[in-house]
């Protein structure tokens, strides 16, 4: 069978390699806008957009007709030695005048963990640059992700992550996350967090000698360490102290970029103002493999000095800037205004967030939190003690499992189950997800 095939030679990312054995694939064959189907015909509606990744859904001909159109074209070219092409050039401009402060250049790579690896490279690159080669350290968040990369892997805050790998590398600092639900203290309110978090943060810098600090790296809202909404003051806070010893901000928006929390980009829906910004995902919708760094004037002017110096910028894919992907973008890009998806984000994402806040009041559901059209349900065995399952992970697989019977594909993330859907769904396609939720957490309770 092809599930036999799969378990015989395809080694998977993110999976138990010994329980898949027994258990195999769910193998995919097409998609159909918010909908994909297996091998079976079954139907399932992708609520996590394959991985927080189409905004567009699986079918759009458009993409398929620029990839095509592209591929006739000039099916390849890259940016080394300064070679360049017309989608690139169409697409860095575009980037460039979307981004919500004022943005330099932007840098071409093909994955988000690939971005980021790229951006520590290309800060510690700067420092040296300016004359302060102690100043290499970047602070990320317990729980952050930021890919799987060595460089990435040690900027994400997940146990997993690092777990027999021997990371973090030197110069990753974590700093405390803003989850109010899990690391609040009793009584204490979102403000009062926030407030602690900021006291963390600037001890984590004078701990370390502010010199040394270079940068802090963080998503908007994070994804993978269980969709975490931060309290509406956190960035604020957290700015004043980085601009207090003059540190960059680099905001990590694979997941929020292009529409995800209701507005363009994550960093809109919370007013930060960072001096990088990295998107991937939702920028091709993920039909191609691309990923796209932003740097400000001040981040760039000292990069470009020593590579003068040197002679070169020594870093680069080849694959990174494709023009197949910036065809894509574009393509998708276009889609994204004229059918005012972010728009659809915000309205739908609304009805999304007040849908599956009515389950609040279910025995295994410790919170609901989300924005635009990304969320999660915690899941909890003891709603009063906040007590998770014995093993983590377990009550989310369980209920994740059982929801797709239901005919919904939803991810377990420690123990949230977390919602984000293709930009394109409607009220229907959240009404048949929240009703299939509530008939799996029966099924579990
Ligand atoms: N950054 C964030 C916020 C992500 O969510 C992800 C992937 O989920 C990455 C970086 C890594 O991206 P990739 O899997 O393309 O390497």
């Amino acid at each position: 069978s092809i599930e036999a095939r799969d378990v015989a030679y395809h080694m998977h990312s993110y999976t138990n390699l010994r329980a898949h054995q027994d258990s195999g694939p769910l193998v995919i064959e097409r998609g159909e806008g918010a909908y994909v189907f297996d091998t079976s015909g079954k139907k399932y509606l992708e609520a996590m957009a394959g991985l927080w990744s189409t905004a567009v859904g699986f079918s759009e001909p458009r993409l398929v007709e620029a990839a095509a159109a592209q591929m006739r074209k000039l099916p390849y070219y890259h940016n080394f030695a300064s070679r360049s092409h017309g989608p690139v050039i169409d697409l860095a401009e575009k980037l460039i005048s979307l981004a919500p402060v004022p943005m330099s250049k932007v840098f071409f790579t093909n994955s988000g963990s690939e971005a980021n690896d790229t951006v520590l490279k290309m800060l510690w690159y700067r420092s040296n640059a300016m004359g302060q080669p102690q100043r290499k350290k970047i602070i990320s968040r317990l729980r952050g992700y930021h890919g799987v990369t060595i460089a990435s892997a040690s900027m994400t805050g997940l146990p997993n992550n690092h777990r027999s790998f021997d990371l973090p590398i030197a110069n990753v600092l974590h700093t405390t996350c803003p989850h109010h639900y899990r690391d609040g203290r009793d009584g204490e309110s979102e403000e009062a967090f926030a407030t602690r978090l900021a006291a963390d943060l600037e001890d984590l810098i004078l701990s370390e000698g502010p010199d040394t600090i270079m940068a802090m790296i963080g998503e908007p809202v994070m994804g993978a360490g269980g969709v975490v909404v931060p309290p509406a003051t956190y960035w604020d806070k957290v700015q004043a102290v980085l601009r207090k010893y003059d540190i960059l901000l680099v905001a990590d928006e694979v997941i929020c970029g292009f529409g995800r929390t209701g507005k363009l980009f994550g960093s809109m829906t919370f007013d930060m103002k960072p001096d990088v910004m990295v998107l991937s995902k939702q920028i091709t919708s993920t039909y191609f493999p691309m990923s796209a760094i932003l740097i400000n004037e001040r981040v760039f002017e000292p990069i470009a000095d020593e590579s003068d110096r040197i002679g070169v910028l020594g870093h680069g894919f080849t694959a990174a800037g494709h023009p197949v992907g910036a065809a894509i973008a574009l393509e998708n890009l276009a889609i994204l205004e004229e059918r005012d998806l972010v728009g659809n984000a915000a309205e739908v994402g609304g009805y999304m967030q007040a849908e599956l806040r009515r389950l609040a009041d279910h025995p295994l559901v410790g919170e609901v939190r989300g924005v635009g059209l990304i969320a999660a349900v915690e899941l909890v065995l003891d709603k009063a003690a906040k007590t998770a399952f014995d093993r983590p992970g377990q009550l989310g697989t369980q209920v994740a499992t059982r929801l797709l019977d239901h005919g919904v594909i939803s991810r377990a993330m420690i123990d949230a189950l977390a919602f984000c859907p293709p930009m394109i769904v409607n009220r229907d396609d959240i009404d048949g997800m929240v009703s299939g939720l509530r008939r799996a957490l029966d099924d579990t309770a």
